[in-house]
């Protein structure tokens, strides 16, 4: 392993030194050894005093550039030049073996010049939801940053009420975000945008920079790494809860945990996040928003690109968006994509997700249900779910035209199902009880759950609790989005 500060050296424009505070007695109480292995930490960092060493004390290697970063942002659609991390320090950059480059970000680690009005802590429940959620989202196989580590202490800190301040240490291929382009961009420094672009060339678009059209290769690979991104977030029920540009990867990943949640029962214009009373960011409007989102990135391209071009890139974003949410909702019903069955396949897709949206239906539950569906059976648990029989009845037997037609062997195909459609997710009512323990200082839940999230697929015995959709009290929690 060798620790780099790339960004803090050649972007200085966008970096202050910051040193992280110390917290009233701070506890390793997470460490994420198969995160550690991956990235190729030394073995020693696994064991607390070590890693506490390595993060704080004078010379440790984890202590010696740490910087907040200056970003801007569009919050809610209106442009925010004041932004930054006011709570997180890019402590140092990773190279693995295989010299890949990953960022070790502490979250929670005091003030920084762009805290602004509050206090650069995070809190424990916070801090808990963000790793539930990052490791949740990787074990299904949607790209997101991940979670090396938590910290708590005994500090307190004040929200809504009384909460004990916690940290993070998250890692993920590089912190740009589409804010760092605008913060450039709008407050006109040409140069420090040239920089900027300079730098993502040199470090995460190496192969864009080898294109003859560098800025148009890297515009079109952002887009489509957003578009693939949002695919699987809608196929799966996720919803982000606050997408705005200063939360938005250049690397196509889910980022900024705040106030997110997988759909229970399926409300396709469901609002997540009760700062979000208009539902800007509602689920069904992610798709339309990472498009406007990547609008506002592009304009940032347009010192380099013509207009055609930047027009060129933007559309293949609903292309790809569709094209991959087709491939992934045919994979969760089983369907095999041909093109001369494609506009049927289609048909009961949406019928099926109608239905769902109709009865209000579990979405993950639901599905999971579908990957028993047996032809030679009259699927009575299914069909007793929905209270319009008569249309269950005559979407089965489309659905069961296109799966003999398809000739796949049923138990394959069931399996096949089961693949993608998760048994396990990360059901808010599941993420507050652990919070409500580990508020209480037991961290059993937490281990047992992480370790259920992450054979999401598998049937486990010792996990069935956790399968279980929520509770009437659990599908109305809300999720507040002061963290
Ligand atoms: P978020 O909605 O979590 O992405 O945060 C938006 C902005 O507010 C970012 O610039 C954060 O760094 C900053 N921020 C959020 N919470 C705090 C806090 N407790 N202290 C300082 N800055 C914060
Ligand atoms: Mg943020």
């Amino acid at each position: 392993m060798k620790l780099d500060h790339s960004f803090a050296e050649e972007l200085t424009a966008l970096a202050s030194e910051v040193k992280p505070i110390k917290l009233i007695n701070s506890h390793l109480m997470v460490f994420n050894n198969k995160l550690a292995t991956e990235i190729g930490l030394p073995a020693e960092w696994q064991e607390e005093t070590q890693f506490f060493n390595a993060l704080y004390s004078k010379e440790g290697p984890l202590n010696r550039r740490s910087v907040a970063q200056k970003y801007g942002g569009h919050q809610f659609g209106h442009w925010n030049p004041e932004l930054g991390d006011g709570r997180g320090l890019l402590l140092a950059e990773v190279i693995d073996e295989q010299k890949k480059r990953w960022d070790l970000h502490l979250k929670g680690a005091g003030p920084t010049p762009y805290s602004r009005f509050a206090d650069g802590r995070a809190v424990l429940r916070s801090t808990i939801r963000e790793y539930l959620a990052s490791e949740a989202l990787f074990h299904l196989g949607i790209p997101t940053s991940r979670a090396l580590c938590l910290i708590t202490s005994d500090e307190p800190v004040y929200r809504e009420k009384q909460e004990k301040a916690a940290k993070m240490v998250r890692v993920c291929e590089s912190h740009i975000r589409f804010g760092h382009f605008e913060y450039f961009y709008h407050s006109q420094q040409p140069q420090k945008l040239q920089n900027l672009f300079d730098y993502c060339f040199k470090y995460h678009f190496v192969e864009c920079a080898k294109d003859k059209s560098p800025y148009l290769a890297m515009l079109e690979k952002i887009v489509q790494d957003t578009a693939k991104l949002i695919a699987k977030w809608q196929s799966f029920g996720f919803c982000h809860g606050v997408m705005n540009t200063d939360n938005m990867s250049i690397h196509g990943i889910t980022f900024d945990y705040g106030p997110y949640a997988f759909l229970d029962d399926f409300e396709p214009t469901f609002i997540c996040n009760h700062s979000d009373p208009q539902g800007r960011y509602s689920f069904d409007s992610q798709p339309g928003i990472g498009l406007w989102n990547l609008n506002a990135l592009a304009q940032t391209f347009t010192p380099y690109l013509e207009i055609e071009q930047i027009k060129q890139a933007l559309n293949g974003y609903e292309v790809t968006l569709l094209t991959e949410y087709s491939t992934l909702m045919h994979n969760k019903l089983g369907l095999v994509p041909s093109v001369t069955s494609s506009e049927a396949n289609s048909k009961i897709i949406n019928t099926w997700l109608d239905m769902l949206a109709n009865e209000k239906k579990d979405y993950s539950a639901t599905f999971r249900q579908l990957c028993q569906f047996d032809l030679l059976d009259e699927n009575r648990n299914l069909r007793d779910q929905f209270v319009n029989r008569e249309r269950f009845d005559e979407w089965v037997k489309q659905y069961s035209l296109a799966l003999t037609k398809q000739g796949v062997r049923q138990s394959q195909r069931q399996t096949q199902m089961r693949q993608h459609n998760p048994h396990i997710v990360l059901r808010n009512y599941l993420a507050q009880q652990v919070i409500d323990q580990a508020e209480e200082g037991n961290f059993k839940m937490f281990h047992q759950f992480i370790a259920a999230l992450e054979k999401p697929y598998e049937e486990i015995e010792e996990y069935q609790k956790y399968a279980a959709p929520p509770p009437d009290w659990g599908k109305e929690l809300e999720i507040s989005c002061s963290s």
